[in-house]
Parts: C-alpha cells; structure tokens; sequence
C-alpha cells in the first residue's frame, strides 16, 4: 500500500486547507510548508522539503522533520547541479544523493517520493518527501500527490506574479516621487489618490493632505488664462467616447493658489485612463511650472516697449535733422548746419550706447560676466569721467573726495568705468534740479569703497534693491520722462559682483540718493 488508507477524506480536507491558505495573505514559505506537511502526512513521511528552481540549480525554501542545517546538506546537492549538454536537468543521481543523506539522518528512510512542481511548462520546483515504508505508487497514488505540487505550483507562481506587481508598484511610486512635473492620479469621482513631492514643493501642500480630497478643493485656481477648469470640462462632456480619438487630453493654464496664498504659474494637462469597458478610471494630470516661461514672456514684452520707445526718440531726431539739412530749397548757415549734425551724432552715441547696454546684457544672460583683469586706479578713472559729464551739464557740479593714497587695485577697466560712468550719468538724469554730485572714495585694508551722492528726487523705500534688476524703472512722471532702459545698473550689479563685491542704493537724510559700491582690493583673496 502506497498512501494511507484513509487518504480520501484527509486530501479533501488537506487541499481545503490549502486553497484557503493560497487565497489568503499568507507567505510563500508558510504555504509550502503547509503543502510540504499534507503531502507527508499522506505518505506518512518523515521529513520532506520543497526545493524552488534557481535559473539552473535548486534552493531549499521549505523543510518539515529536519533543522534548518540538515537542510544544507540538501542544499548542497541541489546546488551542484548541473545542465547536461542539451541544457536539461539530470535528477536521478541527485535523488540518490538526498537518499544517501537523508538515509544517514535517518537509517529507516528508504524511499525518496519526488514531486516536480510544474506551471504551464515550467518546472518551478520539485517537492521531496523522504519515508520508512518503500512502496510502489499506482497512476492514481501520483495523480494525487501531484495535485499537492500543482497547488506548490500555484503558490510560488502567485507569489512571483505578486512580487513582480510589487516591484512594479515601488517603481511606478518611484518614478512619479522623482518627476521634477507634479503629478496626481484622480479616481473616477475626482477624488486624488496620489499626489507626488514635486507638486507638494509646488502647492505648499504635502501629499497626506491632499490624497483622499476632491480635486476641486486642492487645485484651486486664482486666474485662468487657457482651456476650462476640470469640472467645467466634464460638465461639457470630456472625456468623451472611447473611440473619439480628438480632445482625450485637456490642457488648462494659469495660476494656482498655494497654501501660504502665494500664487504659481502651471500648465495641467488631463490624461484620462479608461477601464476595457470604456468606463474612466483614472484622471492622471501633470502639472508643469511655468514661471519661467512666463517671467521669459513678459521680460520679452517689457524689452519689447523699453526698445521701441528707446529706439523711437533718437531715430525721430536723427531723422527730422538729416530731412531738414538735406532739403534743396534751403540754405542753410553754417551754425545751424553745424548744430544739426551734433543733434545726429548726439543721438546717434546714445543709440550706440543703448545697443551696447542690450548686447552687453544678453551676453551676461548668455555666458555670464567675464574679465579682463588689470591694475586699476580708480581714482583716475572716477576723475576723468567727472570730466567727462561735467560738460554735458551747467546745472549740476560734479567732485571727487578721495581719501589720500587711494590704492590700485585688481579689476576690468572697462567694465569698472561703465559702472562709473552709469552712476555719474544716473545721478544726472535724476537730479533734474540741478545741484551737487560727490563721488567718495575711501578704503580700509581690504576693500576699496565709491559712493556716488547726488541731491536728486532719491527713490521710495521699496524701490531700492529692485533698480538693480533687469530692465527695472521706478515708474514716476520723471522717469517716462527721462530716457533710459533699466539696463545700466543691472549691468554694474553683474560687473560689481563678478569682482566679489556689492553695490547698493540708500536715501540720503537731506534728499537725494546715494549709490555705493564696494570692491576687494585684491581680487581673489
Ligand atoms: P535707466 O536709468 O536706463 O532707467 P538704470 O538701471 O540705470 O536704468 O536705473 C534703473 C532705475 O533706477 C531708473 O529708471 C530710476 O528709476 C532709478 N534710479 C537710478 N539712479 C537713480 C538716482 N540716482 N536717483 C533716483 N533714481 C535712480
């Protein structure tokens, strides 16, 4: 006799179990040993174990009646096998092998029953049960135990699959965490599932605040500029039909509330994921911060209308004097002819001068600042430009007062007197009453210090540090008045900091702005 005899009832039981077993979430090495546990008990075996297929060797998962380092003694066969030739597993000298060990932990077992655990062609693993009785099984006998390898099978298979979906599930988690796009997964009703990090750093608002609330109440738009919001989109009928292949993604632009009430600018766009039957399932939006984009769009349109109306006044000028001295009808005296061209090359300077300010700040933008270094008396430079704007103006007057032994130092010539050369010019521009302009120098034993003083119309509090940025003007009637780009002291920040110094703006307490500028002596240390 093979089997016990009241095996009929015992398998039914056995296999109730372990159904149940597979269905729930127990682990993998816990169901093999409760499958490992009915196909001996069935054999009355001894001790048993479930070896699991490794590419071409075999691991022990699973061992019942022998301690764990018996079972490397298994393990150690198992592992040595080898692929013959045609790369197919020989295993009747290692089930002599089991045997022999098997026999030497046990003198009474004589019978090694080896099951292949097979899933759709697949050997997955083999289960060995070793026992006392020696008897020769029927088709019937083997039919049965194999149905306790086939259940093996299917453990170690849904194991695998549930691993493998695992995995997947870390990954995707992954993946969306580290998108720089922020990103949310909506359920049917609109409810957000996942919310990645980048759209927490976007909004302010982390993901366990916002998984499990409706869209409507996280995406909370202060201005939309493109496309309807999602709720209006679905009112309107989107996603549409299964097979419509137009309008499947939706697009909507604009800026977002954030948490601390703050707004940014994004482009979401709506991807739905349907079910097999066409129902939706999933909304998945990808959120992308445009700021950039559009801080690039309006700084376009801003140089656009600074450009236009720069370019406008000089080329106007050039233009009515050149048409005016050019007419064949007149006769023009040499003082009025002489005039005229001084107008042209005037304006034509301050439009070489404005093309040079543009060139010199989409090279900056471009390829940052670079210099050419050299020994620099700043204290001549500062002079000789004094001398320079002096003759340009009656109603200003213009001095040094530099400390004695004014020291050289390292830098670019060049740059430093545009820096100057803006200073002196704005002090000017500004100061339209006239009056008088200083220009300080001092120094201690590692900086050298300009200050460039005018009694002017000063700047409102909040203006001081943003005169400094790209094409920024303070809006006032003097200023539309006045000709300028917004250009010159964003350039002098570029050439003062690229030396490793600051430049600032402060009121002065009788009127008047003051422009300060410090630099290292020696650059670099
Ligand atoms: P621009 O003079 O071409 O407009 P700048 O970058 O040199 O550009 O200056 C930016 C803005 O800073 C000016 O438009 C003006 O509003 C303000 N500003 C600069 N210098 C002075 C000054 N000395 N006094 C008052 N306001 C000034």
């Amino acid at each position: 006799m093979f089997l016990l005899p009241d095996y009929r009832v015992r398998q039914r039981d056995y296999l109730l179990n372990i159904s149940r077993a597979l269905t729930s979430r127990l682990d993998l090495g816990e169901v093999l040993r409760m499958i490992l546990q009915a196909a001996a008990s069935m054999l009355s075996g001894e001790i048993g174990l479930i070896a699991l297929r490794e590419g071409d060797t075999f691991r022990v998962r699973a061992v019942i009646g022998i301690t764990a380092e018996d079972a490397h003694l298994f393990d150690a066969i198992l592992r040595d096998l080898s692929p013959t030739a045609k790369g197919e597993l020989d295993l009747a000298p290692t089930y002599t092998q089991m045997r022999k060990v098997a026999r030497k932990l046990d003198f009474t077992l004589r019978q090694v029953v080896a099951l292949p655990m097979v899933m759709a062609g697949d050997m997955l693993g083999i289960l060995f049960v070793f026992r006392a009785y020696a008897g020769t099984p029927t088709d019937n006998d083997y039919r049965l135990l194999q149905s306790f390898a086939d259940q093996a099978a299917i453990a170690v298979h849904n194991a695998r699959m549930y691993e493998f979906a695992n995995q997947e599930r870390q990954r995707l988690a992954a993946i969306l965490d580290h998108s720089a796009d922020g990103i949310m997964i909506l359920d049917a009703d609109l409810v957000v599932e996942r919310w990645n990090r980048a759209l927490s750093w976007m909004t302010g608002l982390p993901a366990e605040q916002a998984q499990g609330r409706p869209h409507d109440v996280v995406i909370r738009w202060k201005r939309r500029t493109l496309g309807p919001a999602l709720s209006e989109a679905i009112a309107a009928g989107w996603p549409g039909e299964v097979d419509s292949e137009s309008h499947e993604t939706l697009y909507v632009e604009g800026d977002l509330e954030r948490v601390d009430g703050t707004a940014i600018s994004v482009g979401i766009t709506y991807a739905p994921l349907r079910r097999p039957n066409g129902a939706l399932q999933n909304v998945i939006a990808n959120v992308r911060d445009i700021t950039h984009f559009r801080e690039a769009e309006e700084l376009k349109s801003t140089f656009i209308s600074v450009i236009s109306h720069e370019l406008k006044t000089p080329v106007a000028l050039i233009k009515g004097y050149a048409d005016t001295l050019r007419r064949e009808d007149a006769n023009w005296d040499r003082t009025t002819i002489q005039n005229g061209l001084r107008v042209i090359e005037e304006e034509a300077d301050r439009l070489g001068e404005l093309i040079e300010n543009l060139l010199a700040a989409s090279k900056l933008q471009a390829e940052g600042m670079r210099l050419e270094l050299d020994d620099v008396n700043l204290e001549t430079l500062v002079r000789q430009s004094i001398e320079r704007f002096q003759t340009q103006t009656t109603k200003h007057t213009l001095r040094a007062e530099f400390q004695d032994d004014f020291p050289i130092i390292t830098g670019d010539h060049a740059r430093l007197r545009q820096v100057i050369d803006n200073l002196l010019s704005n002090a000017i521009k500004y100061s339209p009453k006239g009056g008088q302009i200083t220009v300080r120098g001092t120094y201690d034993s590692k900086w050298v210090h300009i200050a460039v003083s005018d009694q002017g119309i000063g700047l409102p509090p909040d203006q001081l540090t943003r005169v400094f940025e790209r094409f920024h003007r303070v809006e006032s009637a003097l200023t539309s008045n006045t000709q300028g780009t917004g250009l010159g002291l964003y350039l002098a920040h570029a050439v003062v900091t690229a030396h490793g110094g600051r430049i600032w703006a402060a009121n002065n307490p009788d009127g008047g702005a003051t422009f300060h500028f410090v630099l290292p002596r020696n650059l670099g240390s």
